[in-house]
Protein backbone atom coordinates (compact mmCIF):
# COMPACT_ATOMS: atom_id res chain seq x y z
CA UNK A 1 0.00 0.00 0.00
CA UNK A 2 1.58 3.27 -0.49
CA UNK A 3 1.63 6.44 1.15
CA UNK A 4 0.00 8.92 -1.16
CA UNK A 5 -3.02 7.87 -3.31
CA UNK A 6 -2.97 10.29 -6.35
CA UNK A 7 -5.27 12.95 -5.56
CA UNK A 8 -2.69 13.32 -2.81
CA UNK A 9 -0.22 13.37 -4.83
CA UNK A 10 -1.49 15.72 -7.13
CA UNK A 11 -2.38 18.24 -4.19
CA UNK A 12 1.31 18.27 -2.95
CA UNK A 13 2.71 18.74 -6.52
CA UNK A 14 0.02 22.00 -6.29
CA UNK A 15 1.47 23.25 -3.74
CA UNK A 16 5.11 23.02 -4.73
CA UNK A 17 4.50 23.96 -7.99
CA UNK A 18 2.03 27.55 -6.82
CA UNK A 19 5.09 29.56 -6.55
CA UNK A 20 3.65 32.10 -4.05
CA UNK A 21 4.47 29.84 -0.88
CA UNK A 22 7.39 27.87 0.05
CA UNK A 23 7.71 24.74 -1.23
CA UNK A 24 9.29 21.27 0.15
CA UNK A 25 12.88 21.08 -0.56
CA UNK A 26 15.45 18.68 -0.36
CA UNK A 27 18.02 18.60 2.46
CA UNK A 28 21.32 18.60 -0.23
CA UNK A 29 19.50 21.39 -2.24
CA UNK A 30 22.98 23.37 -1.60
CA UNK A 31 25.56 20.90 -2.72
CA UNK A 32 25.60 22.81 -6.43
CA UNK A 33 24.23 19.55 -8.00
CA UNK A 34 20.48 20.89 -7.73
CA UNK A 35 19.72 23.19 -10.43
CA UNK A 36 16.89 26.28 -10.00
CA UNK A 37 13.94 24.81 -12.06
CA UNK A 38 11.80 27.75 -13.61
CA UNK A 39 8.65 25.68 -12.64
CA UNK A 40 9.10 25.60 -9.23
CA UNK A 41 10.82 28.93 -8.60
CA UNK A 42 13.61 26.96 -6.50
CA UNK A 43 16.18 24.69 -5.95
CA UNK A 44 15.99 21.32 -5.20
CA UNK A 45 11.83 21.34 -4.71
CA UNK A 46 10.52 17.75 -3.98
CA UNK A 47 8.64 15.68 -6.13
CA UNK A 48 5.37 14.14 -4.47
CA UNK A 49 5.12 9.82 -5.18
CA UNK A 50 3.41 7.10 -4.36
CA UNK A 51 5.77 6.76 -0.79
CA UNK A 52 6.31 10.20 -0.30
CA UNK A 53 8.89 13.23 -1.06
CA UNK A 54 11.76 12.43 -3.28
CA UNK A 55 14.07 14.66 -4.88
CA UNK A 56 15.02 14.06 -8.92
CA UNK A 57 18.55 15.46 -7.86
CA UNK A 58 20.10 12.92 -5.28
CA UNK A 59 18.72 10.05 -3.16
CA UNK A 60 16.79 12.32 -0.76
CA UNK A 61 13.20 10.96 0.91
CA UNK A 62 10.69 12.61 3.23
CA UNK A 63 7.53 11.11 4.74
CA UNK A 64 5.82 13.42 5.57
CA UNK A 65 3.73 16.35 5.12
CA UNK A 66 1.52 19.02 6.33
CA UNK A 67 -2.61 17.94 6.51
CA UNK A 68 -3.31 21.43 5.05
CA UNK A 69 -1.25 20.38 2.24
CA UNK A 70 -3.19 17.76 0.80
CA UNK A 71 -5.99 20.37 0.42
CA UNK A 72 -3.77 22.11 -2.14
CA UNK A 73 -2.16 25.69 -2.46
CA UNK A 74 -3.97 28.22 -1.13
CA UNK A 75 -5.42 30.69 -3.45
CA UNK A 76 -3.13 33.62 -4.51
CA UNK A 77 -3.21 36.52 -2.91
CA UNK A 78 -2.32 35.39 0.69
CA UNK A 79 -1.58 38.85 1.24
CA UNK A 80 -4.16 41.71 1.36
CA UNK A 81 -4.12 44.55 -0.98
CA UNK A 82 -0.58 46.71 0.28
CA UNK A 83 0.99 44.13 2.04
CA UNK A 84 4.32 43.43 0.81
CA UNK A 85 5.84 40.00 -0.30
CA UNK A 86 8.73 40.12 1.79
CA UNK A 87 10.71 37.36 -0.50
CA UNK A 88 10.96 40.18 -2.94
ZN1 LIG B 1 18.34 16.40 -3.48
Amino acid sequence: MSLWNEEQQQKLMEWQRCQHVHPFTCANRGDGRHPFEAEYGDHGVLRAGPDGWWCPHCAYTQTWAHDFMFHGAPPRPLWPDGVTDHRR
